[in-house]
């Protein structure tokens, strides 16, 4: 049998896709479940009522990515086949990403181990803390402890294209391109780390930060992209670049158009979202294509993660969340459609 990490081995970008579970207030309300996981990577969104038979359906309620889960799988087995081969991909030099795409409310934050507000059962369970668990299993490996490496940690947001460092007091920092395109983000923090429970902290600190701070013009956690960076370094003067990891909680996706507030600032905060998330797409599309035109500038987001779109190495994951419910249907329908256009 061939396991998930040959499977994902042999190919540069994997897109996934995950259904939630009805909530607790759309159980009450009723809510119907429109989105069924036949399995096989496949995902249909249907009328309420009727029985699933994929033949009987169009092709435009019908998607097909590399793997499809649906409400009952845990966090543990969506990490298994998305953001664990990539682990392993830093360790050979790779610059590896993992994004977490979808609806404000369909899961982002809680596959990615970022919810910190709760009972923190689950914290400690997503991608980001058992990323951090392997990524010190293989440090300690025969085959990688010869490279002497060691691990640092940055954590930061990108709010309205500014970033701002979430170890670092929410510092607004500047983005430097040089003269070779090599992307800088000036004094970002980079914390040195030796255990996956160090980084379990960061996470949590940064957390923390993201969601506070009402006086500051990024109260709302859902319009701004969080990037957990995992670099390894080599330990010579330079501490050179090894591999690093980049694991993304992006904005939600919900378009400006369907909110009904005609505020300035909403808008503008829309229009940067919609942008990001355009380039993405472009820039993944490129790496696909082993493109050398890679349209990073487009957007904040693209440019701090130029390297990770170049290069023989490079490797990326989306995992796309979707609401079960009907009245989510039309954005459930527009996260799929961009994630089926992004491999
Ligand atoms: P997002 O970050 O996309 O806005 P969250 O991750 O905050 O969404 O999820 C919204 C709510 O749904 C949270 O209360 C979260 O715990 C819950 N939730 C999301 N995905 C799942 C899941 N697969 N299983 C159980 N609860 C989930
Ligand atoms: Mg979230």
């Amino acid at each position: 049998p061939i396991s998930a990490t040959d499977l994902i081995n042999t190919q540069k970008i994997c897109v996934c896709v995950r259904k939630r579970p009805l909530n607790r207030q759309e159980v009450t309300k009723k809510e119907i479940d429109v989105v069924s996981v036949p399995g096989k990577g496949t995902l249909l969104v249907h009328e309420p009522k009727q029985k699933v038979d994929l033949t009987k359906y169009l092709d435009n309620q019908v998607f097909h990515f590399d793997h499809s889960f649906d409400e009952n799988v845990t966090n543990e087995l969506v990490y298994k086949f998305t953001a664990q081969p990539l682990v392993q991909s830093i360790f050979e030099g790779a610059m590896a990403t993992c994004f977490a795409y979808g609806q404000t409310g369909s899961g982002k934050t809680h596959t990615m181990g970022g919810d910190f507000t709760g009972k923190q059962q689950n914290s400690a369970k997503g991608i980001y803390a058992l990323a951090a668990q392997d990524v010190f299993t293989y440090l300690k490996h025969r085959k990688y402890s010869c490279l002497d490496l060691s691990v640092y940690v940055s954590f930061f947001e990108i709010y309205n294209g500014k970033v701002y460092d979430l170890l670092n007091k929410k510092a607004k920092l500047r983005v430097l391109e040089d003269d070779r395109q090599q992307v800088q983000v000036v004094g970002l923090e980079e914390v040195c780390v030796s255990t996956a429970e160090d980084v379990i902290k960061i996470i949590q600190t940064g957390s923390a930060c993201r969601t506070s701070g009402q006086t500051s013009a990024n109260a709302n956690s859902s319009r701004s992209h969080a990037i957990l960076q995992i670099v390894l370094r080599r330990n010579d003067r330079a501490a050179t670049l090894h591999g690093k990891f980049s694991l993304v909680d992006l904005a939600g996706n919900e378009r400006g158009t369907d909110v009904s507030s005609n505020d300035r600032g909403t808008l503008v905060e829309t229009a940067e979202i919609n942008r990001s998330l355009l380039a993405l797409k472009e820039c993944i599309r490129s790496l696909g294509k082993n493109s050398d035109h890679i349209p990073f500038r487009m957007s904040t987001l693209t440019k701090v993660l130029r390297d990770s779109f170049i290069g023989e190495k490079s490797k990326t994951c989306m995992i796309a969340m979707v609401s079960p419910g009907m009245a989510s249907c039309e954005y459930t329908m527009n996260t799929l459609r961009y994630a089926d256009r992004v491999k």
